[in-house]
Formats: C-alpha cells, sequence, structure tokens
C-alpha cells in the first residue's frame, strides 16, 4: 500500500508554494484556474521555465516531463520562440484582420496533414472540438456525436456528455459512449444510430485516457462505418500531432475527414484548430450564398500565438521527430525493466515522445503517491502519470528519471 513517505519532504520543501496557495485559494476557486494543475496537497508555484526545467518559488529546480500536459514540445522559452514572440508582439499583439501568421501556420499544418485542405483556428482545444462536431451537424443534419469510452475532448457540453455535471440530459441524450480498440463492439452500439450520428470523434491514440495507442485496424473500420453509414470521421489530435510530423493520421495510414489540433501548434500560447475536408468546412465560408455556421473568436490565430507556433513548426524536422521518439522509447523500456525488475505494482503504455505510469493494484493513493514521490526527487509528471519528452532532454534526463523513479517506487 502507498503510504507517505514523501509528503513531509515536499511540505518541508515547498513553504512558499503553499502560502500562496493558501492565498489563491482565497481568489481562485479551489487555488487553481484548471482542475488538472491541482495535486495533493497543493501545486508548486511556478515562477519560471527554462528547457527541460522549471523552477519554483522555493527555488527548486525540476525537469518537467509534464510540459503544460504535452503542448511544449520544445520545452520551455525556447529561443526560436521567444525571439518570434517578442518580434511580431513589438508590432502589435491582436487586430480584427488576417495576418501572415496565421496563414503561415495554416500553410504548415497543411503540408503535414494532407487530409486538412482548409482549416479555421481558434483559442482552445475545447473550441476546436465544438465547432468540429457542429460542422458534422450542420453538413450531416444529425443531431448525435459518437465519442469513445475514455476519450477526451475538453469542456463544452458534447464533450463532457454523457457524464458531466450542470450537461442537459437532452444533450446526453445526443452522445453515445463507443468501447475505444473493440471494434466490432463499436460498430453493434452504433449500428441502431445509424441514421442519426453525424460524426464519430476519435482520439488515434487515446490521451488523457491513458496514453492508449489505437490498435491495428480500430481506425480503419471506424472510417468504413462512417463512410458507409454517412457520418463524419473526426480525429481529435490535439495531443498526437506531436508524435510523427504527420500526425497519428500518418502513422496509422487513415484519413479523417476533420481533424482537430492544439497543444503543440501554439508553441506554448493558446492556439488550436479544426481542419479537414474544403467541401465539409464550406459551411463556416461566410462568403456563401446558403446559410453559413458563424465562428466567432476574439483571439483566433492571433499573431502572437500563431507566430510561436510558425516557430515550434519548423523547428520540428523529421529528425527531431526521431529523437524525441528516441527518447520517449527508451523511458518506456526503461520503466517497463523496472516495474518488472522491482515488482511495483505498475505497467506503462505509450506511443512516440508520449508515455503514461499506470497502477496495476487497486489502491487509489499509489499514483498520487508516486507523483508526490517524483516531484520531491525532481521530477515533475501528471498526478495520473502522463509524460512526454520535449527537445531540450538528453538521454542523461533519462537515465536520471528513471533513477528517480527506482528510487521512489522503493520507498512508496
Ligand atoms: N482534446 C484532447 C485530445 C485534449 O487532450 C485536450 C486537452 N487536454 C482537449 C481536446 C481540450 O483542449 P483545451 O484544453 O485546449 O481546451
Amino acid at each position: 500500500m502507498a503510504g507517505t513517505a514523501y509528503r513531509d519532504r515536499y511540505l518541508a520543501s515547498t513553504p512558499r508554494s503553499r502560502a500562496n496557495f493558501e492565498r489563491a485559494a482565497e481568489a481562485l476557486v479551489g487555488g487553481t484556474t484548471r482542475t488538472t494543475v491541482y495535486m495533493d496537497p497543493y501545486p508548486p508555484t511556478v515562477v519560471r521555465g527554462q528547457g527541460a526545467t522549471v523552477w519554483d518559488l522555493d527555488g527548486n529546480a525540476r525537469t518537467d516531463l509534464l510540459n503544460n500536459y504535452t503542448a511544449l514540445i520544445l520545452g520551455h522559452a525556447h529561443p526560436a520562440v521567444v525571439a518570434a514572440v517578442e518580434r511580431v508582439a513589438q508590432g502589435g499583439t491582436a487586430f480584427a484582420a488576417p495576418t501572415e501568421h496565421e496563414l503561415r501556420l495554416a500553410e504548415l499544418i497543411k503540408e503535414r496533414l494532407p487530409s486538412v485542405e482548409r482549416l479555421r483556428f481558434t483559442s482552445s482545444g475545447t473550441e476546436a472540438t465544438m465547432f468540429a462536431m457542429r460542422v458534422a451537424r450542420a453538413v450531416t443534419g444529425r443531431p448525435m456525436i459518437a465519442k469513445m469510452h475514455g476519450g477526451y475532448h475538453g469542456t463544452h457540453d458534447y464533450a463532457a456528455a454523457p457524464d458531466g455535471v450542470g450537461i442537459p440530459d437532452e444533450v446526453k441524450a445526443l452522445v453515445i459512449d463507443l468501447p475505444y480498440n473493440d471494434a466490432a463492439a463499436a460498430e453493434a452500439l452504433l449500428e441502431p444510430h445509424r441514421e442519426r450520428v453525424a460524426a464519430v470523434i476519435v482520439e488515434p491514440i487515446l490521451g488523457s485516457g491513458g496514453i492508449v495507442p489505437a490498435e491495428p485496424g480500430f481506425l480503419q473500420r471506424l472510417r468504413e462505418l462512417t463512410r458507409a453509414w454517412g457520418m463524419l470521421l473526426i480525429f481529435d489530435e490535439i495531443i498526437s500531432f506531436r508524435v510523427d510530423p504527420h500526425g497519428a493520421q500518418g502513422l496509422y495510414g487513415v484519413t479523417p475527414d476533420l481533424t482537430t489540433l492544439g497543444k503543440i501548434i501554439g508553441g506554448g500560447f493558446p492556439v488550436a484548430a479544426v481542419g479537414g475536408r474544403a467541401e465539409v468546412l464550406e459551411v463556416l465560408d461566410q462568403r456563401r450564398q446558403a446559410p453559413f455556421l458563424a465562428q466567432g473568436g476574439t483571439y483566433n490565430g492571433n499573431p502572437v500565438g500563431t507566430a510561436a507556433g510558425v516557430a515550434t513548426l519548423e523547428a520540428l524536422t523529421p529528425d527531431v521527430y526521431q529523437r524525441l521518439n528516441a527518447l520517449g522509447e527508451r523511458i518506456r523500456v526503461g520503466l517497463d525493466d523496472l516495474f518488472e525488475r522491482t515488482g511495483a505494482p505498475a505497467s506503462v503504455t505509450g506511443i512516440g515522445s508520449l508515455f503514461n505510469i499506470h497502477h496495476t493494484g487497486s489502491d487509489p493513493r499509489y499514483l498520487p503517491e508516486l507523483g508526490l514521490g517524483l516531484l520531491t526527487e525532481g521530477f515533475w509528471l501528471a498526478p495520473r502519470g502522463l509524460g512526454c519528452t520535449s527537445t531540450p532532454m538528453t538521454d542523461k534526463t533519462v537515465d536520471a528519471f528513471l533513477d528517480a523513479c527506482e528510487r521512489v517506487i522503493s520507498l512508496i
């Protein structure tokens, strides 16, 4: 059973973060402004990030394996990104007009994802999936959306249904959950709704659900079924776009109708996108005669954010992906070996630059305690075990992380 081996050390090394959190709890609900940055007893307050390292208010340095939930593929304050942001910001930060930065980023994305013939930017992944689903409903004239059990697409009503607090039952009734990686069962559940489902949305690599890659044939079968039944297939590549220059769709060789992107395409800024077939996305075109789907968004395609995205994608050459993925593989192999050697109640999943540690037992305290232990030993993962590599990391980073894991699992 996991104990509290690291709690005292964490408390002793983070008094300023604790004070800051107590103050924050009087202004921000729950002391944070995002559910997923909380951890028990309180998260460290970050003051600075550089490369693969972040520093907290108490001066503790940690290697950041979370990278703002996989968004910072170049690590923190990458010189090319900082230079682009400074240059663009000097000339004004937001305009109610097109800029060359959003266009350049759109063209870079199109080069990498042939399925993206046209796209629109949004400020968050939540908006990207919301518009993808609304576009699908608009073009098919159908009301329902099918998602994968364990999938995550943000916080709007259709994304949060069929569970979710504050979601009307009427919306919940329009969302069905399909089992991920079980094509036959998914087909059987989808078939009765074949006339009413507008789109199937799927992460080709389950992200928040534990970094679970699609099994061979699963995405292909979804492609066949959606095509046969007149539904759109939406790939939510907000996390998975980091595994290959051509995203998970390039890796798997399956072409969706629509793709949602976020995280890495903003280079650390709030930029996301919905892209796909020109014929489908035409419904968003305000120039057309027929009624169109209006898309607002004061900061859509923001020049500073899209310039940061351009600098990021330009730095991501094929050899860089290879290096990031090799580091990811080294982590997964190392953890596999560690868990087997020590008999720790844990396993690891992942692909490319992504990994997720899972607890194989039934102790709800195990993963949080592992996370707190790693934090105390100088490594930052999501409390649920999610991690990823970034370009400033090296083999040495991985070795030090594996050593820390070994120390922590022997103590918890
Ligand atoms: N889809 C996926 C696959 C995600 O991982 C996320 C964010 N973790 C979202 C959608 C929502 O993106 P955002 O947090 O930018 O709204």
